[in-house]
């Protein structure tokens, strides 16, 4: 069987990375499964599209017969899933897609793989492999010591994390109760290109350039343990290729900083990279707004298991990555202005863009 790996949520942040890598990196065939929500751009893929082994297939994780299709279709050797509603604020205005997306299409997405693993007989069946590909805010909220491990207890806190919780819980159920070889990781904040300007760096960085303010939850003291998205994706491919099946694998960048570290260290490098007189130093522009309900205080990773286990390390110290982001973005104006009309998306479908 040839090298053929499903990946959902393709065109989307993390999914494009991983995608990205395995087809010009691996030379795997990607069969690349996304609804392109508001989140998802074949923009993001403009590298591999028009590689042979870039099969691109706009289907719903919650239609059990387009996946079906899929799978007979295409036979491939491992499922990625990255596919979900991924950004918290929308999670707390409305919460609905994000049970749908995450908890109901992770479950009939597990059947769906299920069917067609069960179909497998001799290597194929043994090699297969089902990547859950999760977050550590299913978590909580650490204090001010300690870090999240695999042994952590579950304790989401916002509909974000209580729906990646669930579809975390269904992919353990469905490795012990049917023995479908399901994996599960957790992983740090992800930051890095092709991130959709609504969250807290691109969304800063577009923002400070602009000269318009920027707006950070509370004080600005809450800590994110941030990882460059290129490692997040070889760590993915790592537990995809030698990760231990039914086992659960943390995965962090080592570097913890504060949301207001963070923006000031975007402002400083704005400053150097793109000096504007008429806007000046950017750390005027930091506004303080009210925070986040239910705003979680600190997460931090322990990631010694995956270290130890398979030798995967983050590549990128933050200030490396943050930048190689911050150029990214001023090296890329046009993919964040298609991005955020939906240009790309509504061309590629064929229809007219709205204005
Ligand atoms: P994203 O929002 O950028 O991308 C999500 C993708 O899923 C989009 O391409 C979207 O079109 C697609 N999608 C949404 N609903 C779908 C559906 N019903 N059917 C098919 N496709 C659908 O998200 P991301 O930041 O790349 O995150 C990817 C995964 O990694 C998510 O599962 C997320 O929970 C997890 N994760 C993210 C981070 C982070 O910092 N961004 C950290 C840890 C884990």
């Amino acid at each position: 069987m040839s090298d053929t790996i499903l990946v959902t949520g393709g065109a989307g942040f993390i999914g494009s990375a991983v995608v990205r890598k395995l087809v010009a990196e691996r030379g795997a065939r990607v069969i690349n499964v996304d609804l392109l929500t508001y989140a998802g751009n074949l923009d993001s893929l403009a590298s591999v599209a028009d590689d042979v082994r870039h099969v691109f297939e706009r289907v719903d994780i919650r239609d059990g017969r387009a996946l079906r299709r899929v799978f007979d279709e295409h036979r491939p050797r491992a499922v990625l899933h990255l596919a979900a509603e991924s950004h918290v604020d929308r999670s707390i205005d409305g919460p609905g897609e994000f049970i749908q997306t995450n908890v109901v299409g992770t479950f009939v997405l597990l059947e769906e793989a299920r069917r067609y693993w069960t179909t497998l007989s001799g290597a194929e069946r043994e090699d297969f492999r089902f990547v859950h590909v999760s977050t550590d805010e299913v978590f909580g909220s650490l204090g001010a010591t300690g870090y999240f491990t695999e042994e952590t207890p579950y304790s989401p806190n916002s509909p974000y994390s209580a729906s990646k919780a669930g579809s975390d819980h269904l992919a353990r159920a469905w490795h012990h109760t049917y023995g479908l070889p399901t994996v599960v990781t957790n992983c740090s904040n992800n930051y890095g290109p092709y991130q959709f300007p609504e969250k807290l760096i691109p969304l800063m960085v577009l923002s400070a350039l602009a000269g318009r303010p920027l707006p950070v939850y509370g004080r600005g003291e809450n800590v994110r343990d941030w990882l460059y998205v290129d490692d997040h994706a070889d760590a993915l491919i790592t537990v995809l290729e030698r990760g231990r099946v039914g086992a659960t694998y943390a995965i962090g960048g080592g570097n913890e900083r504060r949301n207001l570290d963070v923006v000031k260290g975007l402002c400083a490098l704005l400053d150097e990279l793109r000096p504007d007189p008429a806007i000046g130093p950017r750390e005027a522009l930091i506004r303080h707004v009210t925070d986040r309900p239910g705003h979680d205080q600190r997460y931090a990773i322990d990631a010694s298991r995956i270290t130890a286990e398979l030798g995967w390390r983050p590549r990128e110290t933050f200030e490396t990555g943050l930048r190689r982001t911050v150029k990214w973005y001023l090296d890329n104006p046009e993919w964040c202005e298609r991005v955020l009309s939906g240009a790309y998306r509504m061309e590629r479908l064929g229809e007219r863009v709205a204005s």
